[in-house]
């Protein structure tokens, strides 16, 4: 039976100087994870790590004081799989989860996540197999569990930017192979915001190829107007416009503008995204939900909102997760969701696993054991840093 030994976590500065609508990322952190088992192979012993995801600094003081503990606690057989070799993660996340109260969530959301992210990575590498593979079995409905549209997001305000930056940024990224882009927006003055749209549209092209995002950055004085400006571009879709938890505000401007809309980076739980769903005015055919899987107590907790979600009429391609980590973008994949946020390539956790390939707007996962921290290329050094 396999167990769970050793944890350890490290808070990384992801300083970088970029802001959005809403906040700067001067100060921003997150935590790598590293959960160790007592299989050993090769002379080392098998790992599962995570790292967070971006937006709602490191999560390291939970970990180390309740949810890393609790599971080097608990015995091996509350998280052992009963089908087959190794670990169930679904399991072991209800043993990080027990004595914890509902409601609530908060940064204990981004805490479990984690802890979960590291162990699918370890279940999936004790299986040696990529994750989006085990998910795919976990939870099957993907057409093609290794492959994932993906959208580069970036067009962050940045001092001493000009709109014509914009487009030399949209063009880095088409060179690179993506063909779907993001932008920010609600930061600068209408008429600047819209100078960036035609800007990046100058190189990107359609309109559906780009989406813009408040980052709920619009208040009532002109959230109407904002949105107003931006309607005759056929954008892809406009990202959380408001407050995330100010149902009534969204379901307003959803009701008076007709263009897709995305929000859910903020909700933290199945309860959370289940009042977006009920109240937030969201239309299943055409909107999106962008729950984080690792802010949002990880994959138990996000299969259980798709179920919700599905019961409710909407389809799992209408997820497009937030933030741009590899965990996701294996979730993404394996599970077939509707596309995939990549994080800028100057941020920390930006970019792909050297064995993804990404061609033609699609990221084609690779056949290596886990989610590939290790083969990435800000984080792998990292990681090798902890493992020693
Ligand atoms: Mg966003």
């Amino acid at each position: 039976m396999v167990r769970i030994v050793e944890f350890a976590e490290r808070t990384i500065s992801l300083s970088s100087g970029m802001r959005n609508a809403d906040i700067s990322f001067d100060e921003m952190t997150a935590t790598a994870l590293v959960l160790v088992s007592d299989v050993v192979r090769n002379g080392k012993n098998v790992v599962g790590l995570a790292f967070d995801s971006i937006g709602r600094y490191a999560h390291g003081g939970l970990i180390k004081e309740r949810f890393g503990p609790r599971l080097l606690a608990a015995e091996p057989q509350c998280y052992a799989n009963q089908s087959g070799h190794g670990i169930d993660p679904a399991r072991a996340w209800s043993v990080l989860m027990r004595n914890e109260k509902v409601g609530g969530h908060g940064e204990r959301a981004g805490a479990v996540g984690l802890m979960d992210a590291a162990l699918w990575d370890l279940q999936a590498k004790l299986l040696d197999e990529p994750l989006w593979k085990l998910l795919n079995r976990h939870y099957p409905g993907a057409v093609d569990p290794n492959q994932i549209t993906v959208y580069a997001s970036g067009g962050h305000y940045r001092p001493g930017q000009t709109h014509k930056s914009v487009a030399d940024e949209i063009r880095l990224y088409q060179d690179k192979g993506y063909r779907r882009f993001k932008i920010k927006a609600g930061g600068a003055s209408i008429e600047s915001d819209c100078a960036r749209v035609e800007s990046a549209l100058s190189v990107a092209g359609d309109g559906h190829t780009l989406s813009v995002d408040f980052n709920a950055g619009l208040r009532r004085e002109d959230a109407g107007a904002r949105i107003e400006a931006m309607t005759d571009y056929g954008l892809a879709w406009l990202e959380e416009p408001v407050d995330p938890l100010d149902y009534r505000h969204l379901a307003e401007l959803r009701a008076r503008h007709d263009v897709p809309m995305a929000t859910g980076e903020n909700l933290f739980s199945l309860a959370d995204a289940r009042n977006l769903i009920r109240y937030g005015g969201l239309k299943a055919e055409c909107d999106f939900i962008n729950v984080d899987v690792s802010l949002s107590y990880g994959v138990t907790e996000y299969v259980g909102i798709l179920e919700m979600a599905s019961m409710e009429g909407w389809g799992r391609r209408a997820f497009i997760p937030h933030a741009g980590h590899l965990f996701a973008q294996h979730v993404a994949a394996g599970l077939g969701l509707g596309g995939h946020e990549t994080a800028p390539a100057d941020l920390l956790l930006g970019g792909f696993s050297s064995d993804t390939k990404l061609i033609d707007g699609v990221a084609h996962l690779g056949h290596s054991p886990g989610v590939g921290f290790e083969r990435h290329t800000g984080l792998g050094p990292i990681f090798a840093q902890m493992l020693g």
